[in-house]
């Protein structure tokens, strides 16, 4: 256990970039435990500037570790048995998530280390992996969990050249723009959901009206009582659907993650709502001028 830890607070979780385990250091700063890409979405996001994280490990002074489940819904395990908060040492294994992704106790220390000690890899890029490595490795990797970590793929050329290669952003440009267009789809089909019932309302008034004044016979009280109800059914339903509608969460939610993962790979700053084709266009970064290639 390294001095410099004692009293302070480890954020442990997802790193959208690369869906490797981010370890934060309250106060200090990040680092991805090495070898953990692939980590499942049931693993929560790792934000230490608004203070979140799938869980968190605090170091008292005298050295003694608890980790703590941050939510419930998130599902924290240590040596298998589910809990909010327990007493862990550096050879316990913690489980996260529904998936039950593992990762040492000692990993996370060891990342933590580095961290506190001004050692730390930034989330690397693609590009800065070609140059440093061989990549230094924080052991005490979950066995089952080796196989999800797939060697960095060498893009000679980018690396030559000092360019940073975009090509990985087409993917999230897509995702970002037809999850969107997802969520619009919903928020239309509920808006039309409440237009319905009116046709329906209006339409039984209007033959009940039409009925009386020309004596039509009296079953036709009952087809436009029936339509009376099936548009208060809809109207309720349409209540429901706009009650339980997320679709501005999804919004915020879908932002928020496209702009973490939307960025430079050099400079790691937000490049912009810009459809891939645009920036493509782009030669170089407008913030860092590190050229793109694609
Ligand atoms: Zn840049």
């Amino acid at each position: 256990m390294d001095e410099k830890l004692r009293g302070k607070s480890i954020l442990v979780g997802r790193d959208a970039l690369q869906n490797s385990l981010l370890v934060a250091v309250e106060g200090t700063g990040t680092a991805t435990v090495a070898g953990t890409l692939g980590v499942p979405a049931s693993v929560s996001r790792c934000k230490p500037s608004e203070g979140m994280a799938h869980c968190k490990i605090s170091v008292s002074q005298s050295g003694a570790l608890v980790v703590t489940n941050m939510k419930s819904a998130n599902v924290t395990c240590v040596d298998g048995v589910e809990v909010a908060s327990k007493h862990i040492d550096e050879k316990s294994t913690l489980q996260l998530g529904k998936d039950r992704y593992g990762v040492s106790v000692a990993a996370i220390l060891q990342t933590a280390t580095e961290v506190v000690n001004g050692r730390a890899r930034r989330a690397a890029t693609v590009g800065e992996r070609m140059r440093n490595t061989p990549q230094t490795t924080v052991g005490g990797m979950v066995a089952g969990q080796a196989g999800a970590a797939p060697a960095a793929k060498p893009v000679a050329a980018a690396a030559q050249t000092g360019a940073a290669s975009i090509a990985h952003l087409k993917r999230v440009w897509d995702n970002y723009h037809d999850e969107e267009i997802k969520i619009r789809k919903q928020q239309k089909e509920i808006g039309l959901l409440s237009s319905v019932p009116m046709i329906f309302t209006l339409g039984s008034g209007s033959l009940a009206a039409i009925a009386k004044a020309s004596n039509w016979s009296d079953s036709i009280f009952t087809v436009t009582m029936v339509m009376s109800v099936v548009g208060f059914l809809l109207m309720l339903y349409g209540f429901y659907r706009r009650y339980n509608d997320k679709s501005i969460e999804e919004i915020e939610e879908l932002k928020e993650k496209f702009e973490s993962e939307y960025v430079c790979p050099k400079c790691r700053h937000f490049l912009g709502y810009k459809r891939f084709t645009l920036l493509q266009q782009d030669k170089s970064c407008v913030y860092c001028k590190t050229p793109f290639s694609s």
